[in-house]
């Protein structure tokens, strides 16, 4: 028996049909925290919030500059300085969060909108991924990729729209036109340009047009085999992409 001043009531809604992703699969590269880069192009949320891709496709972010400030607070190291930084770090959570809303409400939005599901990338393969640069090691939070993460999932199954996580390898360095994988695609930071066919662009927009071909697979190999008459409950769950294109 509850006695307390706070009822609390759980509402359950009749989870709706999972559609099938008819036009393919939404993908997004979370490349650096707080950016993210659709398989459409879009950098979300938006350059106001979380950064701008400029010319040298170098990623200008909200949180390189935190880093900077933070930087000049500690080398100060006084009471006052500690008492700002903390304050900070807690803004940072609160809006890394507000953040991830944001990115999460838009994608299951433009998923549902035309057609498609929606493909992330696993923690693991950004930890594994990500890790690489140091300018990206700084600004890596587990928890908010984690976040981003469980935000899209839980909207997207509420939203009757498909999910899955794939763990792709050679995510960065893959041609999604050709399928040519080589380090040599990835010229600079940031920038992507096939050294078979020459696609260019910025690498995390590359990197989410592979991973959404990877969910198209990955669907197609999940489903395939229930091709006929599979219960819509099984299919919102996320699912592993086959053995054959996740490497080693
Ligand atoms: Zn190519």
């Amino acid at each position: 028996m509850i006695t307390g001043r706070l009822l609390q009531v759980t509402l359950t809604l009749p989870r709706p049909r999972t559609s099938e992703p008819v036009n393919g699969f939404l993908a997004v590269d979370q490349g650096v925290a707080n950016l993210a880069v659709t398989s459409d192009g879009a950098v979300l949320p938006g350059p106001a919030l979380s950064g701008t891709i400029d010319g040298n496709g170098h990623v200008r972010t909200l949180r390189e500059r935190r880093h900077r400030q933070r930087r000049r607070l500690q080398k100060k190291g006084t009471p006052a300085a500690r008492r700002v930084l903390r304050r900070l770090s807690g803004r940072e959570h609160r809006m890394m969060t507000d953040v991830n809303h944001q990115i999460s409400k838009y994608v299951v939005r433009e998923a549902e909108r035309t057609g498609r599901g929606i493909v992330l990338e696993d923690l693991q393969g950004i930890r594994s991924r990500v890790r690489a640069h140091r300018f990206q090691r700084r600004t890596l939070h587990s928890w908010a990729f984690a976040q981003m993460i469980e935000f899209t999932r839980y909207k997207a199954v509420r939203a009757g729209v498909a999910f899955m996580l794939v763990d792709p390898a050679y995510t960065s360095q893959a041609c999604p036109e050709c399928g040519c994988v080589a380090k040599a695609n990835r010229p600079a930071r940031g920038r992507f340009v096939c050294t078979r066919c020459g696609l260019a662009g910025h690498a995390d927009h590359i990197a989410a047009r592979n991973i959404a071909q990877q969910g198209v697979a990955g669907w197609a190999a999940v489903n395939q085999p229930h091709a006929t008459g599979l219960p819509s409950a099984r299919r919102d769950r996320e699912s592993e992409p086959p053995a054959s294109t996740s490497g080693s």
